[in-house]
């Protein structure tokens, strides 16, 4: 038996390393206070969901009143008026030509959505396509089906052999752009795919790592071109993360089958939505009931957390949230500005709202062993920061201000010199 102290099972967490859990009691803005009466500063948006704050006050009193009003209802034959604001809301807010909404509760369940939907729209097209195109480095989740569609690693070694197949295309990689175009290319002329799947702009849990705006045009026009569903997964680039609302506007892409989850209640609730082109809706849509799109959560559509996406939505709506993103943009490069010329690191960068860097190290990687260093000494400096291995990324909620970056970046700067 093990020594743990709590019945807890922690996510991504080494138990017989970490089995002190930072104690919250309380969340404001861009600050989150312990059990023990510290303030942390929350630098990576409580896993990069929350986008205006925490407990921003229209978000907190929409769940109130619709707490008290009707709080959970099968999606199934029924609908509620949040959900319906919510899909109506979405419609404007998304890139054109995406026209139905199918809501589930997490980022992975809208990915399994997002497949099942390609898989679905080719097997009643009566064209069974089943193979998917993936980036490398590329992470959608941890279920069994985002799993396989993701990088293969220390993450899902033990699962591997129950993972599906893919086709993997390399990652842009600054300068190489060009051979992960071709190696996409050929792919969708000789493979066949149902679809590719993609994180646009930014792999998160890959390492944060970017590739520009005209790399992600030109991948979906070499799908359009070989008739591949292009499936973009903004569970994390979306809310305005990349600096606009979605990361695919930058390239002035639409794709087929979108994913969103993360912000979409501005980090308050869980709650995800797939969209679709009428077309994938249409291939399901018939008299003949085998043609149905077998998918449901028990709490789809939960109204309560539709009222809270309803609430996000109408604040972005408001021209301040684009301003407070364009502002965050500015004072990121302003914080991440110096390091590109510091020698303690390599790979200075950043994409909107969102910068990260690697510190220079003998063994890089996710299970490096600076990683828990960093972690220690962050927290040490009362700020949330996870860094991936040597990779150290900040992800603020938009109402994060210059004297928070500041100390954020101070931090990162004496972290290098203690422990590089
Ligand atoms: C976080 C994430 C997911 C999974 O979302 P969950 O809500 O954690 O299931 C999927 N795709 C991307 C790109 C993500 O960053």
């Amino acid at each position: 038996m093990s020594k743990k102290k709590s019945p807890i099972w922690h996510p991504f967490t080494q138990h017989a390393l970490q089995d002190e859990m930072t104690k919250i009691v309380r969340g404001e803005g861009a600050y989150l206070y312990t059990a023990d009466g510290h303030r942390i500063i929350d630098a990576i948006a409580s896993w990069w969901v929350v986008t205006h704050g925490h407990c921003h006050p229209n978000i907190v009193s929409a769940i109130q009143k619709q707490a008290e009003q009707l709080n959970q209802i099968i999606f199934a034959g029924h609908t509620h008026e949040p959900a319906e604001e919510v899909a109506a809301l979405l419609l404007k807010l998304v890139p054109r030509g995406l026209d139905y909404v199918f809501f589930s509760d997490s980022g992975s369940t809208s990915v399994e959505v997002a497949l099942k939907m390609a898989l679905g729209y080719w097997h009643n097209m009566a064209k069974p396509r089943t193979r998917i195109v993936v980036m490398q480095h590329s992470y959608h989740g941890d279920t069994v089906g985002t799993m396989s569609v993701g990088a293969r690693g220390v993450f899902n070694a033990a699962y591997e052999p129950l993972l599906f197949d893919v086709t993997s295309v390399p990652f842009p990689t600054g300068g190489h752009e060009q051979a992960a175009l071709d190696a996409l290319e050929i792919a969708c002329r000789t493979e066949n795919p149902a679809a590719f799947i993609v994180e646009p702009l930014i792999l998160g849990a890959g390492g944060m790592l970017m590739y520009p705006a005209w790399v992600l045009k030109e991948m979906k026009r070499i799908c359009e071109a070989s008739d591949v569903l292009f499936i973009a997964d903004e569970v994390m680039t979306g809310w305005g993360r990349t600096g606009t609302l979605f990361a695919c506007e930058q390239a002035d892409v639409s794709p087929d089958i979108a994913c969103y989850s993360k912000g979409l209640t501005g980090g308050s609730l869980p709650l995800a939505v797939t969209l679709c082109r009428a077309d994938i809706f249409d291939a399901h849509y018939s008299k003949d009931r085998t043609r149905t799109f077998f998918h449901s959560s028990s709490y789809t559509a939960n109204p309560v957390a539709s009222a809270a996406a309803k609430a996000n939505l109408d604040l972005w709506q408001n021209q301040e949230s684009s301003e407070r993103v364009a502002s965050v943009v500015a004072m990121q490069e302003q914080g991440i500005g110096p390091f590109r010329a510091d020698a303690r690191f390599k790979n200075v960068r950043r994409t909107g709202t969102i910068t990260a860097l690697d510190l220079k190290v003998r063994d890089g990687g996710y299970l490096a062993g600076i990683g828990p260093k960093l972690q220690a000494f962050f927290n040490s400096r009362n700020l949330l920061l996870r860094p991936l291995g040597n990779t150290i990324y900040v992800m603020p909620p938009y109402c994060v201000t210059a004297a928070d970056l500041e100390e954020i970046y101070a931090a990162i700067s004496d972290a290098a010199d203690t422990l590089a």
